[in-house]
């Protein structure tokens, strides 16, 4: 059984849910994940700001605006009476569950509780479509197997023995549908893969079910070798390794979520990147195949805080670096890139909801500098296979450009380079034009 995820623009509009039908209309049978249709997650997350703030009044307009467009999508999508009858009750039911918090209590749980009602909304809708137009399919509620443990990782062990019995249930299905990005955390709660999670859901459901080939289908033709959202003339790359694609994921390509690839890699199960406006479209096929070419693609990941780290004693030091990496264990804050000389160590982190408490205990045996604004770039490629030649080609590509830190050596698919975010686009610009 196939997965096949359909980005929010797949589903970003009655038409699109037209044509999706089309798409997926083909007999064999598959698993259908589905995100929000696009903007409804922002607007969600603008209704959970506002009722955060107490500012019911914004919320209820807010909501009130999103429920004016989800009506104008039903009478789109439906043609019948039925259908349209069964689509105004759905819209009833969520939405006056979005109002009701503009009356009640608001934390955090409730804040993730909004947060699902996009993709709640958009596989209910489309499954009621499909049933008008007389296709069976099976609406599998994610709530019901998907689930985080308590460090916010998939609990592979729970979603592998939850999903199965949940298709059980329906022997003669052929055709299910369910929704990406929403989980129960280990408490039970309603919770996220964080956002992009929709990939997520795929290959977390891909792994789980052993399934021969995960789909992600949005709005490009594939990975291309650098971000068409800064860069003009990119183009899609046929092949990926597991390693490459989890780079440029991770390190900010927006086409996959940054941690995407690793459940697909664990069980060797391809991930091909196909795009909705251009069904014929080859796309990127990624797979445990390493293709011999040099250096393939580059993606940007901004928000990136560098921290140097510099003290008189880590000469000769064992357990210096230990001693630091403790502190950052500690916080549960991840450590992205890192390069070190005698007297100091810079490394950069993403997430500074901690940074103040780290770098109170880092300053009880260091000097401590934090560098804000900056943005990872990272060359994607198989270096191996051309030992020598491609770190000239990079930072000659990379002259006029200021770095701030330089990390390779780590894996041999990867070449990260720190600047300041303001020089984000001049830096993937000029390795466009000096490296493909
Ligand atoms: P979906 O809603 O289908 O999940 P996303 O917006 O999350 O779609 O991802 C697709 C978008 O990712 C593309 O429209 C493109 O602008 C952006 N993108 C950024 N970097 C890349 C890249 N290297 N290759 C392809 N697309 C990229
Ligand atoms: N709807 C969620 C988001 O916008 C998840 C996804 O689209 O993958 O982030
Ligand atoms: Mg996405």
């Amino acid at each position: 059984m196939k997965i096949l995820k359909f980005g929010g623009t797949s589903v970003g509009s009655a038409e699109r849910m037209h044509s999706l039908a089309k798409l997926i209309n083909d007999n064999a049978p598959k698993i259908v994940v589905l995100s929000a249709m696009s903007g409804t997650t922002n607007n969600l997350v603008e209704i959970g700001t506002a009722l955060y703030a107490k500012e019911n009044d914004k919320a209820k307009v807010l909501i009130n605006d999103l429920d004016k467009k989800y009506q104008t999508v039903i009478k789109q999508l439906y043609s019948t009476d039925a259908a349209l009858k069964k689509g105004q009750e759905l819209l009833e039911s969520h939405f006056s569950y979005l109002r009701s918090f503009t009356m009640d209590m608001f934390t955090i749980n409730e804040e993730r509780a909004i947060l699902a009602q996009g993709e709640l909304l958009s596989t209910a809708l489309f499954h009621y479509y499909l049933e008008e137009i007389k296709i069976d399919s099976v609406l599998l509620p994610a709530l019901n197997f998907m689930r985080i443990d308590e460090n916010e990782e998939p609990d592979m062990k729970y979603i592998e023995t939850n999903i199965k019995p949940e298709l059980q249930k329906y022997p003669n299905a052929k055709l299910f549908i369910t929704q990406g990005y929403i989980c129960r955390n280990a408490f039970g709660e309603i919770d996220n893969l964080k956002r992009g999670g929709s990939d997520y859901t795929a290959t977390i459901i891909g792994a789980a079910i052993q399934s021969e080939e995960i789909q992600i289908w949005t709005d490009i033709d594939g990975m291309h070798n650098n971000d068409p959202r800064v860069v003009d003339k990119t183009h899609p790359i046929a092949e990926l390794s597991f390693d490459e694609a989890a780079e440029l994921a991770y390190f900010g390509a927006k086409i996959l979520h940054p941690t995407c690839i690793l459940p697909a890699q664990m069980k060797n199960i391809p991930v091909r990147l196909l795009n909705t406006m251009q069904p014929e479209a080859k796309g990127t096929v990624i797979s445990s195949k390493t293709t011999g070419d040099s250096i393939k693609a580059v993606a940007a990941k901004d928000g990136i805080t560098a921290i140097n780290i510099k003290s008189g004693r880590m000469l000769l030091a064992y357990g210096f670096l230990r001693a630091v990496f403790e502190i950052f264990e500690r916080y549960k804050t991840p450590i992205d890139m890192i390069t070190t000389s005698e007297v100091a160590v810079s490394l950069t982190i993403d997430n500074t909801k901690n940074l103040e408490a780290i770098r109170k205990e880092l300053e009880e045996f260091c000097i401590i500098e934090v560098d804000t604004d900056l943005t990872i770039v990272c060359i994607v490629g198989s270096f191996a296979a051309e030992k020598q030649g491609y770190a000239f080609r990079i930072f000659d590509a990379l002259k006029n450009i200021p770095i701030r830190m330089i990390s390779y050596g780590g894996s041999e698919n990867n070449v990260s380079i720190l600047v300041d975010s303001k020089l984000k686009k001049d830096t993937l610009i000029a390795l466009n034009k000096g490296l493909f």
